[in-house]
């Protein structure tokens, strides 16, 4: 049985990070020189990484699938990043952010990497600062902050709706100053296809260009995956329509080990779905629970009407509205964190109190705000927000509610990795999204950015380089050894059988039947047997998918459509593995709902005694069962309890 080494430095808690720079390896400049760094990704993670390791002086490879690497997913973040700075005076600190994250992903994530993000995120701000992020100032020219959801204090730095696309440019701007140094060179609108792994090291990857479709082979002493979540393997999602989990997987059946798959955030603040032909979901930034106020009507007699259009919600006077969260969970109201809203909207709706035409939807309501902070304050607040809404739905948020239903957002669940963010593959680490590192069962709004960044600018720059200590008598590898030759072969044939099959279905239409059986299954709430049948969904799925799928044109040239089923193909191999995860994790934890497990009021009840681990999952081959490896959650510092927003 494998043993996971997490690598957690010894001592107190707040003293880990401080004492593992001060002991760690570290590669002096001029054999810096001579390493070469691959970074796949340029989201804020993949950004951040490149150019601060661009500016240690290694020799830095930046690849993304998109134009240009600002257009990274990253740019959608809308609401805000974390940090501890207490500008607020509110009571906030280092283990006050620390402990509201153990908590709030459900006290399964590791203490040693939560308490470390906490510790650099003050850091972030500085750096983003300095680089001249707009991020909101009040009229003497301080930084203001917002509250997001599972925290008591403001601590959410904001640059209007905008806050991930202006990180991004701040991120994108250091690295296009190391692009003309020389020491990024960066390979845009390409697709890392395979990882090569030499002698149990990984070596460097087989990308194609999405252009003229060039298969290449490229060496490195270390790779980094930056490559963001599995989202989209549920087809309708809040993410950007080419984020998918091809990266990671390649990597996983080349051995990386995959971490909590089926922990995947649902996020509850968005526009609901409205018809069949739809393939995008659009959040609304969960800031707006600061001062929106949610509710559906009391009698299930004003919910019916509202559906078919007779009943305005405006006429509905404040006695026979629910404001069910702040009835719930007086202590958080509005503001409890995603999972346990997404939870209490979905309760309200399946017994017929949801709003809408299809009855799948609430209210969230900024009457109370206006009328106490003016119309003009909450457009200052939130107007692009508003307008997305109002551009998307037809109707006026100022004048009537907004509506909205959970959505897939995020992924908690990535490729395993350890304290020091290397994969059970040495010389292969995963940083951002991609990992599923510090957010256990649910992360916090406005922690994705966060942790990003703090893994890009402040972790993996010193942790790399106790893996590139012990390299620095490496040379560089010629791509025409056989593992390059073999891993591009893999890809080729891939690419082929899928050109070869020209059945009758479309890449899309596959994609869509697999989110189905997702959402229906392995979404918001799961049990025994829907995650049986997802399974055997699946697999069936998948085999009709390789004798049916049609996908146009050739390898050689621009093919969306094969950049599709690739994607596809593996989406339709990892749904099955979280399906897999929820169905051995019998105990509900975030946002992994098991309706068997739960408390007489309906929460997420943990088993902490059978399933107080990480659950690691390694590739069992072709068709064979994956292995699962236990990384047990030792916690030292906090006491572990069941959640409570009440
Ligand atoms: C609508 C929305 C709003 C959000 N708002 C917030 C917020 O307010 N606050 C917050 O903290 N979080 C927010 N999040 C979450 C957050 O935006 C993401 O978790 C985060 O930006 C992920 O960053 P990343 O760098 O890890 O990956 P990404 O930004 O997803 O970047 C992935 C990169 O990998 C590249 N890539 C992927 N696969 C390959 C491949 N095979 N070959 C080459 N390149 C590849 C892509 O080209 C891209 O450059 C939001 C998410 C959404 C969907």
């Amino acid at each position: 049985m494998v043993k996971l080494n997490s690598k957690i430095p010894s001592g107190p808690l707040a003293e880990k990070w401080t004492n593992f720079k001060a002991s760690q390896n570290l590669v002096n400049p001029a054999n810096k020189r001579k390493l070469d760094i691959i970074v796949v990704g340029t989201g804020l993670a993949g950004a951040s990484a490149a150019a601060t390791l661009g500016e240690l002086g290694f020799n830095v490879k930046s690849f993304c699938y998109q134009d240009s690497p600002r257009r990274a997913h990253s740019i959608a973040a809308q609401g805000g990043i974390n940090a501890a700075k207490n500008y607020q005076n509110d009571g906030d600190s280092i283990y006050r952010l620390f402990y509201d994250t153990i908590k709030g992903g459900d006290y399964r994530a590791r203490e040693a990497n939560v308490y470390r993000l906490a510790e650099v995120s003050n850091n972030i701000i500085d750096q983003c600062v300095a680089q001249g992020v707009p991020f909101a100032r009040d009229y003497g020219g301080y930084l203001v902050n917002r509250s997001f959801g599972g925290a008591q204090v403001s601590r959410t730095f904001y640059a209007k709706g905008q806050t991930g696309q202006q990180l991004l440019l701040g991120a994108y701007g250091s690295l296009l100053r190391q692009i003309k140094l020389g020491t990024v060179k960066i390979y845009p609108r390409t697709e890392m296809h395979d990882l090569v792994v030499i002698d149990g090291k990984a070596r460097g990857i087989i990308t194609r260009d999405l252009v003229n479709g060039k298969i290449e082979k490229h060496f490195a002493h270390a790779v980094v995956l930056a490559t963001g979540g599995y989202g989209n393997t549920y087809f309708l999602s809040t993410m950007a329509m080419g984020a998918n989990v091809s990266a990671a997987w390649q990597s996983y059946k080349r051995g990386a080990f995959f971490g909590n798959p089926c922990y995947v955030q649902i996020h509850p603040t968005c526009i609901p779905v409205h018809g069949d032909y739809q393939s995008k979901l659009t959040l609304m930034s969960e800031s707006l629970r600061n001062d929106g106020r949610i509710w559906v009507p009391k009698k299930k007699e004003d919910a019916e009407k509202v559906q078919k259009g007779q009943l305005n919600p405006a006429s509905i006077p404040e006695a026979e509205r629910d404001y069910y969260l702040e009835r719930r969970y007086p202590a958080f109201g509005n503001l409890v964190p995603r999972d346990v809203a997404s939870r209490a909207a979905k309760e309200r709706c399946d017994l017929g109190f949801g709003v809408g035409s299809t009855g799948l939807a609430v209210y969230l309501d900024f009457k109370d705000a206006i009328e106490r902070q003016g119309k003009k304050v909450i457009e200052e607040k939130y107007g692009n927000l508003f307008q997305m809404y109002e551009k998307i739905t037809d109707q006026n948020p100022y004048e009537v509610p907004m509506m909205i239903y959970p959505a897939i957002h995020y992924a908690m669940g990535g490729i395993w990795v350890d304290y020091e963010l290397m994969t059970s593959i040495p010389g292969l680490f995963a940083i951002g999204e991609a990992n599923f590192s510090d957010h256990g069962a649910n992360r916090l709004g406005a922690s994705a950015l966060m942790q990003g960044l703090a893994d890009g600018y402040f972790v993996i720059p010193y942790t790399i380089q106790n893996y590139l200590a012990k390299e620095i008598h490496s040379p560089r590898m010629s791509t025409d050894l056989k593992e390059f030759q073999d891993a591009e072969k893999n890809v080729r044939d891939k690419m082929n059988t899928l050109l070869s099959i020209q059945g009758k279905e479309t890449v899309d239409s596959f994609h869509k039947q697999l989110g189905k059986i997702m959402w229906d299954h392995v979404g918001m709430a799961r049990n025994k047997e829907g995650l049986k049948k997802a399974i055997e969904q699946i697999r069936a799925l998948r085999i009709e998918f390789w004798s049916n799928v049609k996908v146009p044109g050739s390898i050689d040239e621009l093919n969306q459509e094969l950049e599709k089923a690739g994607r596809v193909a593996d989406f339709l191999e990892i749904g099955e593995l979280i399906a897999r995860d929820a169905l051995q994790r019998e105990e509900s934890c975030g946002g992994h709902f098991r309706e068997e497990y739960q408390t007489p009021e309906g929460e997420a009840l943990r088993n902490d005694d059978q399933f107080s681990f990480v659950a690691a999952w390694e590739y069992g081959g072709h068709d064979k069962e994956p292995i699962l490896h236990k990384e047990d959650l030792n916690f030292e510092f906090i006491e572990v309890k069941q959640r409570n927003y009440k």
